[in-house]
């Protein structure tokens, strides 16, 4: 046994290499030793399922016999008895490593239950099938003679099988390999055997005595170059059959469609359309094989049809994509429309955090802030800055007469008042329970004390009408003014000096202004 196939059956006592079955073996031996036609015949004519399955595939388009044939007899006159032979192998040898997933054990060739993903022999079968038909259809078009590239491209990967049955483990890693790193499946088996399935498959058909004329242009069947110029033109055929296989068995459809189709057209003269025409009865013949090999009822579809589903699926795909487009275009807006909403509803937040509840005028603690940013651009510019601080006279007395809610009515008319006579530029604050206080930026003192009387003044000439009452008011008014110039004064000392300014309003009558300096 050669060094590739110990190596293959060593490492357990128990695992042998899977040899032939007896009806192959009998088959090989009639034709080895020269006997008749009639002795192959007995042969097959002792399995009636193998010689029905010969008379049909005969039968078949595939062969295309201008004549029915209803005899073994009759078959062979037609094929010859070589060509006979070899399809009765390969029925003999497909079916018998057509393994179901579930009897894979009782198979007797598997002892390592480590693999995880079982081998898919439908999809091996299937792709030596469709291999064997394009090799078959090849072979007078590449003007390859005296071989059987039916039955040599049916068995060249049979070393993969090998591998499988005697190191499902490690071969299960060569898939994982050839799939993660994207690795030709020789160089991925040679990573975990240090040999490859053209090695492996030759040497077992040798083995098990089938002819030269078959195991020898498989050992080359990936590298056609290498091979002995006798088998370079079957070598280059099983080559070719083998990326035809691909179009239909693996994931690289078209990168193998091109590949086959820039060979065949430019180095062995197709026209385009003939190759179109070749790539797509491939698929119809071996639909037709396939169930005659009773492999699987998967119906091969032509590379045409493939292409036109394909087309029709990325028609789909292009009309989602427009219609994604269109979609994250409104999900964009209706986002952007939320941030604008979002942006107004924490400004109005901030303003409500920043505003009084009742008069909706600066609240206290924004007005602190408000006189910091005013003193510091006072004090960068150098330009004034005046306070008005008012109080309503006698109060208490209004809430007395007229309740707590009139009053409150009274404050947010006196507001208005304000408002209404304010700058834009100026801000007005509610300072405490009835006092108010307004920051009049670039003013001097003269400008808030006209502001301040003017104020005073009309909120003494107007009546306030509320529930049928009428009510007047009058209010007291403190004015300082912060002229950096004459030295810097701290936030505290301008409002002390404004606080001062109206409690002299305050005890000098009241309805007043009162202005100081600082
Ligand atoms: P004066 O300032 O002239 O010395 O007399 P006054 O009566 O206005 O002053 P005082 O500080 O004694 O009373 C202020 C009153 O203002 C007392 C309080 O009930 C009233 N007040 C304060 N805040 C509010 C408010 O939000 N609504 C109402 N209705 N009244 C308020
Ligand atoms: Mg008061
Ligand atoms: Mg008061």
């Amino acid at each position: 046994m050669s060094e590739v196939l110990s190596k293959l059956s060593q490492d357990s006592k128990e695992l042998k290499l899977p040899s032939l079955p007896a009806v192959a073996i009998r088959i090989l031996d009639a034709i080895k030793k020269g006997k008749s036609f009639e002795e192959l015949a007995k042969i097959i004519n002792a399995d009636p399922a193998l010689s029905a399955k010969l008379l049909k595939i005969a039968n078949s388009a595939f062969f295309a016999l201008p004549k029915k044939v209803d005899s073994l007899q009759k078959a062979v006159s037609l094929v010859g008895t070589e060509m006979l032979k070899n399809i009765a192998l390969s029925f003999v040898i497909v079916k018998h490593f057509s393994f179901k997933k579930t009897s894979e054990k009782q198979s007797g060739t598997s002892k390592d239950n480590a693999e995880k993903r079982p081998f898919d022999y439908n999809l091996f079968w299937e792709r030596a099938l469709t291999a064997a038909v394009a090799a078959k259809m090849l072979a007078p078009l590449l003007n390859i003679k005296g071989a059987d590239p039916f039955t040599t491209a049916l068995l060249m990967d049979m070393g993969i099988m090998v591998m499988y049955l005697c190191k499902p483990h490690d071969y299960t890693r060569v898939l994982e390999e050839k799939m993660i790193s994207d690795l030709p499946i020789i160089e991925a088996e040679h990573k975990v055997f240090s040999f490859d399935h053209q090695t492996v498959g030759s040497e077992i058909l040798e083995l098990w005595r089938l002819p030269e004329s078959i195991y020898m242009p498989i050992k080359y069947h990936h590298f056609p170059q290498k091979a002995p110029s006798k088998y370079k033109g079957i070598a280059e055929l099983l080559h070719l059959a083998d990326i035809a296989a691909s179009i239909y068995h693996s994931h690289q459809t078209v990168n193998n469609f091109n590949l086959l189709k820039e060979t065949l057209i430019g180095r062995y003269g197709f026209s385009p359309d003939d190759f179109d025409d070749f790539i797509d009865s491939i698929a119809q013949k071996t639909t037709e094989i396939i169930s005659l090999f009773e492999v699987s009822t998967e119906e091969i579809r032509p590379y045409s049809q493939l292409l036109q589903e394909a087309n029709e699926e990325l028609g789909k795909l292009n009309l989602s994509y427009e219609q994604l487009l269109i979609e994250l275009k409104q999900e964009k807006e209706k986002a952007e429309r939320l941030a604008q909403q979002l942006k107004k509803a924490n400004k109005h937040l901030r303003e409500l955090a920043l505003r009084d509840g009742l008069t909706g005028l600066y609240n206290h603690r924004f007005f602190q802030e408000l006189l910091d940013k005013e003193l510091n651009r006072a004090q960068r510019y150098g330009r004034s800055l005046s306070l008005v601080m008012i109080d309503i006279d006698f109060f208490k007395k209004v809430n007395d007469t007229y309740g707590h809610l009139t009053g409150d009515l009274v404050l947010k008319h006196l507001v208005e008042i304000i408002k209404f006579n304010i700058r834009k530029s100026d801000f007005a604050a509610r300072y405490g329970g009835e006092e108010f206080i307004i920051i009049l930026p670039d003013t001097d003192l003269k400008g808030a004390v006209t502001f301040a009387e003017r104020l005073r003044d009309k909120v003494e000439n107007i009546s306030i009408k509320i529930n049928k009452h009428t009510i007047k008011i009058t209010i007291s008014c403190g004015v300082t003014t912060y002229w950096p110039q004459l030295g810097f004064k701290t936030k505290a000392e301008i409002i002390e000096t404004v606080d001062k300014a109206l409690y002299i309003s305050k005890t000098s009558g009241r309805n007043r202004v009162t202005a100081l300096r600082m």
